[in-house]
């Protein structure tokens, strides 16, 4: 497939197979929607250091959050930071070892970080979060203490320095090995839900509700 557009800086030009970039914001926004968690990459002492967590996007911006005592949002803000995410869609099994791959959807993202600190606006973006994922559940929990508030830092970052790849369909075998008699072809993968549970301390009473009920990854 070919790439929709050009790359926003050099460091974001794929250089290696180069074919599979995307960095057109549709594709971009509709990986980073998908993928369920990120990770975020930055350097400390010297050191490269990459964590995984659970990201959201709202328009041109991606948001993460987490204790107030966690390292990584402790370092990492106010500082650039390299965020990706990645999807895996199926095993491709080529007819060499050398052919095989995955199929996958990916981004990545440089930039740098910014903490969201006014108390209006975290609390907006906690809810916008939440709401994206399960929609009507905000307004029927126990509303945020100050503490909890406080407890929890929010970072953001701007979709502007990004690259997306997306590898899809059959193995891309060299012409003279399509004669060679192996089984070739794609293993499908997806990462789904499954029916909830209830929590057994669950109020007499209290259905689940549809947003629960409905819910589906992505
Ligand atoms: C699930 C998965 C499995 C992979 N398996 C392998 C593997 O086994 N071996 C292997 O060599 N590569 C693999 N890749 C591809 C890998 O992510 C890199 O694209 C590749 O290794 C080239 O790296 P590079 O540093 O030379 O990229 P360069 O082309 O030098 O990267 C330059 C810029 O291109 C963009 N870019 C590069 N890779 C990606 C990406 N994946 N997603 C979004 N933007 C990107 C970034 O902006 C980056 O800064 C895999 C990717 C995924 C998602």
């Amino acid at each position: 497939m070919a790439r929709t557009n050009e790359a926003p800086s050099e460091r974001t030009r794929a250089k290696r197979l180069n074919e599979y970039a995307r960095y057109d914001r549709e594709t971009l926004h509709a990986i980073l929607d998908a993928a369920p968690y990120c990770h975020i990459g930055y350097v400390l002492d010297g050191a490269a250091v990459v964590t995984p967590t659970i990201h959201w996007r709202e328009g041109e911006e991606v948001f993460w959050h987490g204790s107030s005592a966690s390292r990584m949002l402790r370092k990492s803000a106010g500082a650039e930071v390299c965020l990706t995410v990645t999807l895996i869609d199926g095993l491709v099994l080529a007819r060499s070892g050398f052919n095989h791959s995955v199929n996958y959807r990916s981004a990545m993202l440089f930039g740098k970080t910014e903490a969201v600190e006014e108390r209006g606006e975290k609390l907006r973006v906690l809810e916008y979060f939440m709401e994206r994922i399960l929609p009507g559940r905000w307004a029927e929990l126990r509303p945020a203490s100050e503490q909890e508030l406080k407890a929890t830092t929010v970072l953001k970052m701007q979709i502007a320095e990004a690259s997306a790849k997306v590898t899809e369909g059959m193995p891309k075998d060299e012409p003279e090995d399509y004669d060679w008699p192996v089984w070739a072809g794609v293993v499908p993968i997806v990462t789904e839900t499954k029916p909830p549970l209830a929590d057994p301390r669950n109020l007499p009473g209290i259905a689940m509700p549809d947003y629960v009920r409905k819910y589906k990854l992505g």
